[in-house]
């Protein structure tokens, strides 16, 4: 990537991308350059067929012989095989259910517990003040309810919380506003060292880096299905809880999904043993399938060099939007919130702005090309990043190319030079932003 670099530079590198044919798997509306898949994946091309058996043939035909026949009880734990596949857990420690703020409330919980039984008398629960609104929310719910006290800080300040009072760190790999991503397996290591749990809100990671949650050693993980697993909206989530601490616990919401004998219908609780115990009560059928045709997008990478292919692709993109931008943006006020450190960044790249972020972003989606907008938090402190308004480009590179983010710069710098942003309907705002 240098200067220089033109359309017909990007043309050849999405000539020479071994993961090109991927893209076929997508259904990407005609005139869409979509870098949104960080918040809602594309719909793979499997799904709608897939969805269509599941309806008329496995539920319409064949009924309540279903849950048997075609595996339906099996499966949060088939698709969350496949799930494991991607951050480095083995077979039968992950379950597709729920969503990732239920999840979290689960593993949140049953690491209090398990903290509360080892280290009696530590009372708090760490994380950033960035982190993603439902995460912070649910841990001050749990908070309330179980006695223990949260307490936000800084990235910068994390290692400096890590004392012998802290019962459970909880962290989102990547963060959702910047891209910036955290060390897992140092972090967590530095939280081991002074006796807390460390649980892992994988949302901006699960098919969009590698994850190795077994060499990070960390204790608990929850994540997301509709992000860059293309589950579909509102797509089952997934968790992941160290096997040494599985059946420590119950987690707390005890259904009969998560019962050792569910068919024996007693009327006492037994959990099962391991991850399952982390299932509720029944599960999205029709959701589930479509999560595995999502799933199995990134699965099909794993012929063409896996996640390492699709890290390499990812952080070549992020590289190119960045000094595109930088070249051909200049002058126009555009800041930049995502880390230049490849170790430091996930997959998308967060641009910031003082004026106008919202309706520069809503004049690109009326050009097609598809980002997203996050408003800055002013009381994360004067001279943070996190005070100002978010331009933010999702790169999904099962599906987006490079001459894709050579067009998307294109259509943002003309949005900046000609000032369109500036018109009254790119200024309303939307409910959903
Ligand atoms: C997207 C996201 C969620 C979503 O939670 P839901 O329960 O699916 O609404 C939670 N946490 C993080 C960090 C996210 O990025």
């Amino acid at each position: 990537m240098t200067t220089t670099t033109t359309l017909q530079d990007c043309r050849a590198l999405d000539a020479q991308d071994p993961l090109r044919p991927l893209r076929e798997l997508f259904h990407i509306p005609e005139g869409t350059l979509y870098l949104d898949g960080n918040s809602l994946g594309a719909m793979p091309r499997s799904t709608p067929a897939r969805v269509a058996q599941v309806v008329t043939q496995e539920w319409g035909q064949d009924l309540i012989q279903s849950w048997n026949k075609h595996g339906w009880f099996s499966l949060p734990g088939q698709v969350g095989d496949k799930i494991a596949r991607l951050i480095g857990a083995p077979p039968g420690t992950v379950v597709a259910t729920d969503s990732t703020s239920v999840n979290l409330f689960k593993v949140l919980s049953a690491a209090l517990s398990l903290s509360a039984a080892d280290h009696p008398g530590r009372k708090r629960i760490v994380s950033e003040r960035s982190n993603f609104p439902t995460d912070l929310y649910i841990a001050e719910a749990l908070c309330k309810e179980r006695g223990f006290e949260l307490v936000l800080v800084e990235p910068e300040d994390i290692a400096a919380a890590l004392t012998p009072e802290l019962a459970v760190l909880m962290l989102t790999h990547v963060n959702y506003r910047t891209g910036a991503m955290h060390d897992m397996a140092a972090v967590t290591a530095a939280a081991h060292a002074v006796g807390a749990l460390v649980v892992w809100d994988l949302a901006h990671s699960a098919g969009a880096v590698p994850v190795d949650l077994g060499s990070a050693g960390a204790d608990y993980a929850v994540g997301c299905g509709y992000k860059y697993l293309n589950g579909g909206p509102g797509a089952p989530a997934f968790v992941w809880v160290h096997p040494h601490h599985a059946d420590r616990f119950w987690q707390p919401l005890a259904g009969w999904w998560g019962h050792a004998t569910p068919f024996e219908f007693t009327p006492d609780y037994r959990p099962a043993p391991g991850i399952t115990r982390y299932q509720c009560g029944t599960q999205p059928m029709i959701s589930l399938a479509a999560l595995e045709c999502g799933v199995d997008t990134l699965l099909a990478a794993e012929a063409h060099g896996g996640m390492a292919a699709l890290r390499r692709k990812s952080l070549a993109l992020t590289d190119l939007f960045i000094c595109l931008v930088q070249n051909r943006c200049q002058g126009h006020g555009l800041g930049l919130a995502t880390p230049m450190d490849h170790t430091q960044r996930g997959s998308q790249v967060c641009l910031t702005r003082d004026e106008g972020a919202y309706a520069i972003v809503q004049a690109l989606i009326a050009r097609g090309v598809v980002g997203d907008f996050r408003a800055g938090d002013p009381s994360t402190g004067p001279g943070r990043t996190g005070t100002k308004d978010i331009l933010r480009f999702g790169f999904t590179p099962l599906y987006i190319g490079f001459e894709d983010v050579w067009n998307a710069v294109e259509h943002l710098r003309q949005v900046l030079e000609s000032g369109e942003w500036r018109r009254p309907e790119f200024n309303r705002k939307h409910a959903v932003t």
